[in-house]
């Protein structure tokens, strides 16, 4: 039940990805190397950054048990590949998984479960591909080093290892992964879903946190009236 949740962010999403022309990459392996989660690459090693200063830099990772919405692993990406790039641009990187709804449970576990795929970001290093997360203003940046994009890397190879990084987490059936650049892409609406997201797992927490049921004296409300799933997540919560 409880995983329902986001579905209608999802499929937002989805649509917004779909309408703005996501190509397919191929799966599989990519033979790529990772490297140590010290591993940096510094200002002077680095080819460009994709998200840097001002430009859009949206990370996101959205759950759901719901097979229609995520069918099977894919990878995407809306606009050029790390080769074609010459200079700092805007980027998104959008993971939408499926689990199985059984191994998450409900309540606590839901959440932490949550927490959980969300820091996958973390747990996955390929070579040549730095991932930043500003906590501040809740930005995923990423540095591309030179030497790594001279030897070959491209999103085939970096989604291929995010993708297996989730599925490290054995509640994961399937993730759909697509990575934006592309200029004229509608960041400011998808950075609007990803909020939208945010808020529902924050309303879970304190779903879990707090035991006042008043609905009326609630400041969470709105986004309860909004998403399906969430009084009852609350209510079947108290016994
Ligand atoms: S179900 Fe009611 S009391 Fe619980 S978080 Fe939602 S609005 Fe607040």
């Amino acid at each position: 039940m409880g995983m329902k949740l986001y579905d209608e962010t999802i499929r937002a999403c989805r649509k917004l990805l779909e309408e703005a022309g996501a190509r397919a990459l191929p799966l599989g392996d990519g033979g790529w190397p990772d490297v140590s989660d010290r591993s940096m690459i510094l200002r002077s090693d680095m080819a460009y950054e994709l998200g840097s200063g001002q430009l859009p830099a949206v990370g996101a990772t959205i759950v759901t048990a719901n097979e229609a919405l995520v069918p099977a692993d894919a990878l995407s990406l809306i606009g050029s590949d790390l080769p074609e790039i010459r200079q700092d641009s805007p980027y998104a990187r959008v993971a939408l998984v499926r689990v199985r709804e059984d191994t998450l449970g409900e309540g606590e576990k839901l959440y932490r479960a949550i927490r959980e795929l969300e820091y996958t970001r973390y747990h996955f290093y390929p070579e040549g591909f730095m991932m930043r997360v500003s906590a501040a203003n809740q930005k995923e940046s990423v540095r591309i080093g030179r030497e790594a994009l001279s030897r070959g890397l491209d999103f085939t190879k970096t989604g291929n290892r995010m993708i297996s990084a989730f599925h490290k987490n054995p509640a994961v059936k399937a993730v759909s992964l697509t990575y934006v650049t592309e200029q004229e892409f509608d960041y400011r609406a998808l950075l609007g879903y990803v909020k939208e997201a945010e808020e529902i797992t924050k309303t879970i927490d304190h779903i879990l946190k707090n035991v006042m049921m008043d609905c009326t004296a609630c400041s969470l409300q709105k986004v309860c009236d909004e998403v399906e799933g969430l009084r009852e997540l609350h209510f079947s919560n108290k016994e």
